[in-house]
């Protein structure tokens, strides 16, 4: 696979995710960090987003509930390179019904090499990160070489 360069402008495009047993740490994680998060663009599935709007009154985009397409809607739009940045909770000690969706979304977070946070510390260090607020060059598939030389 070869690779180009995408620039990340220095307003991201942030999804925001959790299960429902971390949704109490993500709303806390999101109050401290409100300023900050308000300087780019929010996505969110259809719960975290609007649990998160009602407590702290950022502009959201909320897309289906995660079980109902949601995570998937995040995946596709990390495909088309419209998120920069997944912010997502999972529950490391119970299960979810969707799983597999779960496990779509991250796998193509790391196909589109997108910085995921699953845990306040990884999400502490992206946005203190220098990158944050700066342009950042990354480096993601290139697709149109990946086609050539499958149909050549
Ligand atoms: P929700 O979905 O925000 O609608 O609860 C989250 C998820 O389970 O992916």
């Amino acid at each position: 696979m070869d690779y180009i360069t995408r620039n990340i402008p220095k307003s991201k495009k942030i999804a925001l995710v959790a299960h429902d047993h971390m949704k109490t740490l993500l709303t806390s994680w999101v109050s401290k960090r409100t300023e900050q998060l308000k300087q780019h663009e929010l996505f969110a599935t259809g719960t975290t987003g609007s649990l998160l709007t009602k407590k702290t009154g950022l502009p959201i985009e909320c897309l289906l509930s995660g079980p109902m397409g949601g995570d998937q809607q995040l995946g596709s739009k990390i495909a088309e390179g419209k998120l920069d940045l997944l912010i997502f909770f999972w529950d490391p000690m119970n299960a979810v019904p969707h799983d597999t969706d779960v496990k779509a979304l991250l796998r193509l977070a790391a196909v589109w090499n997108i910085p995921i946070a699953t845990n306040i510390a990884t999400a502490d260090f992206i946005m203190d990160s220098v990158h944050i607020d700066q342009d950042y060059a990354t480096r993601i598939p290139d697709y149109q070489g990946y086609l050539l030389e499958r149909t050549q």
